[in-house]
């Protein structure tokens, strides 16, 4: 692979005729046409949030470096961005007044700057390499450079290694903002499309997990019908068996929710109202496990972290529970002095002892004084068996 470094290319040259594309939130074109800002394997420009690329702006206003740039000269000459289409969407946006930042205590476009200004910043000069290579050579190497501002995740990597048709026809659904399916789906789908996000769940959902390889094998495909059938059918189905939204359902398993109980059948409005009930249940501290409890058919309340006795009440039933035993000549475990075993007059001490609900919680009893009762460990663990 050659790289040639540049230092003589200034902000104007490489905002030359610039295009940006309002709808995508993206730069498209520099250099009068010869340089792509956005290959289809670089990530939607992220810096338009009134702080990153006003940032980028104020560094060149005083004269900070802008770190380098790295470009890819294509086999039909034309130049690409590999590393820094952020930065040159930022400088392009501020040269057509379509970034405002704040400068000498007022807000300026460029326009507004005065000339001298105007001038120094579109006289900047860059550091930039050209590189020529293989498309191979050249991703590995995005790979590795993949340095300055905010890192690559996962799915950014693999859109970049996977490039093609399929992550291009993937990209138009899944993480297009402007999709109207994307408020419906951030019900169920944590993050944000642009930085690959709902891709990211629909290509994990997709392949049971294995998204790098399902990539790879899908790489030339132009057909994304199996990725789009697989997520809606679980969204329907979320959407149907849990009429009522709850934040709390957002970045749920979904994927393996739907593979383990799409076959089961639910009354909807019965697990409406029963997740309404667990909602409102101070005992339950994971709200977020309310779902799957009832998709279980409410069988496993370790799901749902039913919150404990407080040390204060553990303490003063130990208390009572022991005088009183004492006083019998029988152990302080109630489950021990109803047996005729060793234990039967056997003192545990605090620490042998774990506080029970005398009603369980999953059959209605409350996590309040009147229902804790100290059993030793053994007789705990074989009653939470039960
Ligand atoms: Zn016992």
């Amino acid at each position: 692979m050659n790289t040639e470094l540049h230092t003589d290319i200034t902000i104007g040259d490489i905002c030359k005729g610039f295009v940006y594309n309002e709808q995508e939130g993206k730069g498209l074109f520099g250099m009068n046409g010869r340089l792509i800002i956005q290959p289809e394997y670089q990530r939607n420009y992220i810096y338009n949030d009134g702080r990153k690329d006003v940032a980028v702006i104020d560094s060149v206003l005083h004269g900070y470096p802008l770190g380098l740039i790295y470009l890819n000269r294509r086999p039909d000459g034309l130049l690409e961005v590999l590393d820094g289409q952020q930065r040159i969407t930022s400088l392009g946006r501020f040269l057509t007044n379509k970034l405002t930042v704040r400068y000498d205590g007022r807000e300026q476009k460029y326009y507004s700057l005065n000339a001298e200004l105007q001038q120094l910043f579109s006289k900047t000069h860059l550091t930039l390499y050209i590189c020529e290579g293989t498309e191979e050579e050249i991703k590995k190497w995005f790979k590795i450079i993949n340095i300055a501002g905010v890192p690559l995740n996962d799915q950014e990597m693999y859109n970049a290694i996977y490039s093609g048709p399929f992550v291009t026809a993937l990209k138009a659904v899944y993480s297009n903002s402007l999709n109207p399916m994307q408020q419906k789906w951030g019900t169920y789908v944590k993050g944000d499309p642009k930085r690959q996000e709902v891709l990211a769940t629909a290509l994990d959902w997709v392949s049971h997990g294995n998204t790098e390889g399902y990539m790879a094998a899908h790489r030339q495909d132009t057909d994304i019908t199996p990725v789009t059938t697989c997520f809606d059918s679980i969204i329907d189905w979320v959407s149907a068996t849990f009429p009522t939204p709850h934040n709390e359902q957002k970045g749920l398993p979904w994927g393996t929710l739907y593979e383990k109980y799409h076959n089961t059948p639910y009354n909807p409005d019965e697990v409406d109202r029963r997740v309404f009930e667990l909602m409102q249940d101070d005992a339950v501290t994971n709200k977020r496990g309310i779902f799957e409890y009832v998709l279980g058919g409410c069988t496993d309340p370790k799901l749902l972290n039913i919150r404990l006795f407080d040390k204060r009440t553990i303490k003063t039933v130990y208390e009572r529970q022991t005088a009183e035993a004492k006083a019998k000549g029988v152990s302080n475990c109630p489950y021990c002095a109803m047996s005729s075993g060793p234990n039967h007059s056997r003192i545990w001490k605090p620490t042998e002892m774990d506080a029970d609900h005398v009603t369980a919680w999953s059959r209605g009893g409350s996590t309040s004084i009147d229902n804790c009762q100290m059993l030793c460990k053994t007789h705990n663990r074989a009653k939470g068996n039960r």
